[in-house]
């Protein structure tokens, strides 16, 4: 009679063999390098990429996203600051009270931090919040309402 052989059984058995294992781990390694290195490909894609240099490419839709995170980044540690009453000078960096016209650093005229939009026409100019049409005062930050 010709001999069986089940190879799963077999796999099951000798999975635990140190050479076996010892091939597993360098598997994992090398896994991981290789997450690390699409990463860095994708840093680096994406440091040199405009809009025009990805349109109608496969990175589109990926560079897309990519961009709105970073826009919600943005507005989010906007957020952070205002409501701790600070905003951060767009020119220089520099870490101001929240009511400050001018940076006191570099001498930048502050605009209005977060700028209403027809999606969002109510949302506080110097905060963020979003405030019901008839509220007269922000009630994160007391800057009063237009
Ligand atoms: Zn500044
Ligand atoms: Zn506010």
């Amino acid at each position: 009679m010709m001999e069986f052989f089940d190879i799963k059984r077999i796999q099951k058995e000798k999975a635990n063999l140190p050479e076996a294992e010892g091939c597993n781990r360098q598997i994992a390694e090398l896994e991981e390098k290789r997450k690390e290195i699409i990463c860095r490909i994708g840093q680096i894609y994406v440091e040199n990429a405009t809009e025009e240099t990805v349109a109608g490419t496969a990175y589109e839709e990926a560079y897309r996203e990519f961009k709105l995170a970073e826009e919600e980044m943005e507005v989010l540690e906007k957020r952070k600051l205002a409501v701790q009453g600070l905003r951060k000078c767009e020119k220089c960096g520099n870490i101001l009270v929240i009511n400050s016209s001018f940076c006191n650093m570099c001498g930048e005229k502050l605009e209005a931090l977060f700028v209403p939009t027809k999606d969002n026409p109510h949302i506080c100019e110097k905060c963020g919040t979003p405030y019901d049409e008839d509220t007269l005062f922000c009630t994160v930050c007391g800057n009063k309402l237009a």
